[in-house]
């Protein structure tokens, strides 16, 4: 049995986690956010959910189907996203290609997307899925010079140490591999992981959440346009979709709307306000909404879509005991996450 620390509570390492856990080995998750999902990620406000990281997931690899078919109360708590149809728009709203109908299920989690890694962590025992805890540093265990000490610190602020891992997994985005190994023990740079890391490349996505209330009135079924989610070639927007469209998401008009990689790049340090009113701008040319939504609020993805893949499912080094996993390594989707957590797993 070894003793392993996943550092990313995202798909990829849960994924890993879980497959640890049933070989029999010791795992801790150490996640810097305050629940599990990382990209698979909701936002929860008055108005109702807003998915603002992934919209919906497709379940091609078999792999990815047994477990979604097989792990206890998962087919629950996956459902069909009914969109029938995703079309593309020139950036005045206009279709450039007419909606098809879609070449496999979009599936999503309900009653938000992160509901699903937040029931696959389950089998983590809970003192050891350590929730709001960033790993700042990677050492080695004063104690064991062949196991690893972690160094975190929480929100608030409380510094703590974790030793006698004798692995350690890395299920975070490349850059952010990369930063951490800076801040590491140079012992971790004998991977030789740095340079093959610094050749993915990862860009950003502002995703706006807007609702809108006064659509829900008596005799108006929604706002603007009749369909629910489309791809758009808009200089600024990527993708829009009608939240309340999902299943399970109540009935309040809610949106959810995603720059396009290079505006994301080259707005990245605007201020908050100014990208609100530009996308927001955007999405009234391309809906014909131009109503003023009850509830505005704005997310940065730093690292949301992988644009140059590693080309290989994960990194493992037996010696060192380290290893690293994430959609990156293969693609840009929740299944590639799924594969690279998994085929790390295997593999150790
Ligand atoms: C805007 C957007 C739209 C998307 N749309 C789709 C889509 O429609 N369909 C699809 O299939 N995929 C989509 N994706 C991609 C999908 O979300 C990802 O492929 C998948 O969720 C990646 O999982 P992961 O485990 O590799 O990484 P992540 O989900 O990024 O998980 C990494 C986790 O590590 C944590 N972390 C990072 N650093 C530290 C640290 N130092 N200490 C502790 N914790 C740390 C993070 O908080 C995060 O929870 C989208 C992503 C974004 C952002």
């Amino acid at each position: 049995m070894k003793n392993i620390a996943i550092i990313g509570a995202g798909m990829a390492g849960i994924t890993a986690a879980r497959t640890l856990l049933k070989a029999g080995h010791k795992v801790t998750l150490f996640e810097k956010s305050l629940s599990a999902g990382g990209r698979m990620a909701t936002r929860s406000t008055l108005l109702g959910n807003f998915d603002h990281g992934a919209q919906y997931f497709t379940v091609r690899d078999p792999r990815f189907e047994l477990a979604i078919n097989t792990v206890h109360g998962t087919k629950e708590l996956i459902k069909p996203w009914s969109v029938t149809s995703v079309r593309v728009l020139d950036a005045h709203g206009s279709v450039l290609e007419a909606a098809r109908p879609p070449r496999e299920p979009h599936f999503v989690a309900k009653p938000g997307m992160n509901a699903l890694l937040e029931h696959w962590s389950k089998p983590i025992p809970a003192k050891h899925l350590l929730m709001g805890e960033q790993v700042n540093t990677i050492q080695v265990d004063p104690k064991d010079s062949k196991k690893w000490l972690l160094k975190t610190s929480s929100k608030n602020n409380k510094l703590k140490n974790h030793a006698g891992f004798d692995h350690v997994i890395m299920a975070i985005p490349a850059p952010q591999i990369v930063e951490l190994m800076m801040q590491s023990t140079p012992k971790i740079q004998e991977t030789g992981f740095l340079k093959t890391l610094k050749q993915v490349e990862m860009g950003p996505c502002w995703t706006l959440m807007i609702a809108f209330p006064q659509a829900s009135q008596p005799g108006l079924a929604h706002l603007g346009p009749q369909w629910n989610a489309a791809k758009s070639t808009h200089h600024r927007i990527a993708w829009l979709s009608r939240e309340s469209s999902k299943p399970a998401r109540g009935s309040i008009e809610r949106w959810t709307i995603q720059a396009n990689t290079a505006w994301s790049s080259e707005h990245l340090h605007d201020d908050p306000s100014r990208v609100t009113a530009k996308l927001s701008k955007g999405f009234s040319e391309l809906t014909g909404i131009y109503a003023e939504p009850g509830r505005s609020e704005l997310h940065r993805w730093l690292y949301a879509k992988t644009i140059k893949p590693l080309g290989q499912s994960f990194l493992w080094d037996a010696q060192l005991g380290v290893g690293t996993c994430g959609d990156w390594h293969i693609g840009h989707r929740v299944e590639d996450a799924f594969v690279s957590g998994l085929s790390l797993a295997l593999a150790i």
